[in-house]
């Protein structure tokens, strides 16, 4: 199979994938992967590409990095699979090293870890806990925000592009405190989102609330960064209702953000439940919520079991992928080639006048296209000719935002200074040869 060409493999794709499954494929002439090494990836023909999405920031240390693949294996040879009904020691070790990584500035919080197979089960899982633990079933979320495709996580979800009907309800959105096109205009600040909080808790919901989830950097949303002040403002006022905040860590976790291991940690917050995936296994499926000793109990008084969640072999992956973090350095890594990366961007800003804004931290960057700088009128047919300019120059990025104006790139976070500058070529060639 490694061997079907283009040809053979859309023929079944085309006859044997739902629609729906169908539909999300960005490029309009793609290619077949073959083979993933650290942020590099290969197609059939032989071609070499920068991965800059990650395959969608599931990859955090690399593709097929070995140390994570031989962990896996040398797993799945003994006991591919062992559910929690069961004692297995990787998973259980696991909890432990995850627990760690929280801030716990007292050494006074009981942390402890549910596994899940997905972000988004673990997003199904926080908001069943939020509203077992408070009592409460009125959810807050933020209008650009991206929880997940199950139908739970789905009515938290408030990117319209990514949003489907007929989804359960009690939730509330709240604006998205983006700094260069948000509601109360550029470099607002967290203050009057703060307070749109509160009117949204009084007007919009029952006055007591379970929780508010936000993504310290918003994935879907366009690489938009709360402000400071943000979430440990919304966890107080949250908090006053009755609530808990929530952070949804599933793209800006495991050191992605380069300053710390959290990216709600720049906010000095702790929050009360924090949901992970994605690059938690480094492509792997595993997910998990990691919460307060009290905030999980009222949940043990009915069964709560997921068949695959805290599988050894995911587990074993997850574990040697803490260990290359720390042992490649690669959150320092992200913090430094992040920043190299951001510097690119301004000077690629500087050259196009169709780009809006350039922003981001760590290895969760974006560029924003605009048809105008003054008016910011959202720019999604240059943003989707320069992603297919940049595919020519060997580079995989991602289209996102609310407008599909945002080119997202999210690396694995092996990403080299040497790669910084080829990055920056490719992206300055596919701005050129748009108005070539
Ligand atoms: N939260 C965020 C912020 C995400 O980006 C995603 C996946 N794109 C999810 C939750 C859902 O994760 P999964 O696809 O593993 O269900």
């Amino acid at each position: 199979h490694t061997d079907w060409t283009l040809n053979e493999t859309a023929e079944r794709r085309d006859t044997y994938y739902a629609a729906s499954q169908r539909k999300f494929v960005p490029f309009k002439d793609p290619m077949v992967f073959k083979k993933g090494q650290m942020q590099y990836l290969w197609d059939v023909e032989g071609r070499k590409y920068t991965d800059l999405l990650g395959m969608n920031v599931c990859i955090s240390v690399g593709h097929s990095h070995p140390k994570v693949v031989a962990a896996a294996m040398e797993q799945a040879q003994e006991l591919t699979h062992c559910t929690t009904m069961f004692y297995h020691p990787v998973p259980a070790h696991f909890a432990q090293e995850l627990a760690a990584t929280m801030p716990n500035p007292d050494g006074d919080i009981e942390w402890v870890v549910h596994f899940t197979n997905s972000g988004a089960e673990a997003i199904d899982l926080a908001m069943t806990m939020a509203r077992t633990y408070t009592g409460n079933l009125d959810l807050l979320a933020l209008r650009t925000a991206y929880h997940g495709p199950t139908a739970a996580a789905q009515s938290i979800t408030g990117i319209s592009g990514w949003r489907h009907p007929g989804m359960p309800g009690n939730v509330a959105f709240v604006a998205e405190p983006n700094q260069y096109r948000g509601i109360f205009g550029e470099h607002a600040g967290a203050a009057p989102y703060l307070d749109e909080i509160e009117r949204t808790i009084d007007t919009a919901t029952s006055g007591r609330v379970a929780g508010m989830f936000i993504e310290s950097v918003q994935g879907y949303g366009g690489i938009v960064e709360m402000p400071k002040g943000y979430m440990s403002g919304a966890a107080e006022r949250v908090r006053a209702k009755g609530g808990l905040l929530i952070a949804d860590e599933v793209q800006a976790g495991f050191g992605r953000t380069g300053d710390h291991m959290w990216g709600f940690e720049r906010d000095g917050v702790i929050p009360d439940i924090v949901v992970m995936a994605k690059g938690i296994g480094n492509g792997f499926p595993l997910g998990a919520v990691v919460t307060r000793k009290h905030i999980a109990a009222p949940m043990a008084e009915k069964f709560m079991f997921h068949t695959y969640g805290a599988n050894p072999t995911s587990c074993a992956a997850g574990r040697a992928v803490l260990q290359v973090i720390k042992e490649d350095n690669l959150q320092d890594n992200a913090r430094q080639v992040g920043a190299a990366l951001l510097k690119r961007l301004h000077v690629l800003k500087e050259r196009h006048a169709a780009i809006g804004d350039v922003r981001g931290r760590g290895l969760m960057l974006a560029i924003e296209m605009v048809k105008d700088r003054k008016t910011k009128e959202p720019d999604p047919d240059t943003t989707a000719a320069v992603f297919e300019a940049c595919r020519e120059s060997g580079l995989i990025l991602s289209k996102s935002g609310a407008y599909q104006s945002c080119l997202r790139m999210v690396p694995p976070m092996c990403l080299s200074l040497d790669d910084v500058e080829q990055v920056y070529e490719g992206l300055d060639q596919a701005f050129n040869s748009l108005s070539a």
